[in-house]
């Protein structure tokens, strides 16, 4: 194990039960990882093992692949550098995400306790249910975090009645720079070709009003569970 490796893990420990609220979507308790663990959920220690063992080997594979789009292997690269430096964090949540409170259930970014840093909140059960099993798992866990790694680059559309915009715009980015680029290479699992689908259908513009209201807070959970 080499020291970049090493010291991700103890950032990743570190992280576990750290607090970062974000607006009414993106809430989060110190209390989840001690919580009850519902059918299908993880104890801290194997969201943590999950997240070394599976999903970070399947991120470091994913941006030495050549097919990796620049806008996904970019976007891992320098989150890799900041987490080595505890700039940025990872928390393997070992429970799911409930769907009426976040836009998309798989994966948010929060905040840590001094509500400077960025931490992307990863459900380990959820990539687990949904992605584990897609012949294409390196490129959709990519694609998850690249995805939250865009939205520390999108300033000033943070307040609670911004996060509908927020998401439509990231979501864009994600679909032009991420998963665009791979289709026809690799079969992305179905809930993302959906949205290259749907955001063609509304010609590919961010702003357009069925675009954002795809990302509304009571929208969002139908669509996307539905898109599974
Ligand atoms: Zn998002």
């Amino acid at each position: 194990m080499n020291n970049a490796i090493r010291l991700f893990a103890i950032t990743v420990a570190v992280m576990i039960g750290a607090s970062a609220p974000l607006g009414a979507a993106e809430k989060h308790s110190k209390d989840e990882c001690s919580g009850t663990i519902r059918k299908g959920e993880m104890t801290c220690e194997e969201a943590v093992g999950y997240f070394l063992n599976v999903v970070d080997p399947a991120l470091r594979r994913a941006v030495q692949d050549p097919r990796t789009p620049a806008g996904i292997s970019n976007r891992l690269r320098s989150l890799y550098r900041e987490l080595v430096k505890n700039e940025t964090f990872i928390q393997p949540l070992s429970h799911y995400i409930d769907y009426g409170q976040a836009s998309h259930r798989l994966a948010f970014r929060a905040f840590d306790e001094t509500g400077s840093k960025t931490v992307i909140v990863i459900s380990m059960p959820q990539i687990r249910d949904d992605l584990a099993k897609n012949e294409s798992f390196d490129f959709a866990a990519a694609i998850v975090v690249a995805h939250e790694r865009g939205h520390q680059e999108e300033q000033g559309l943070t307040a609670p009645e911004d996060l509908p915009k927020f998401e439509a715009v990231v979501s864009a980015i994600t679909v032009k720079e991420m998963i665009r680029p791979l289709l026809g290479q690799v079969a992305l699992p179905k809930f993302l070709t959906q949205l290259s689908e749907k955001f063609a259908e509304f010609g590919d513009n961010p702003q357009d009003p069925r675009w954002v209201e795809l990302f509304s807070p009571k929208v969002a959970g139908k669509e996307i569970a539905s898109a599974k």
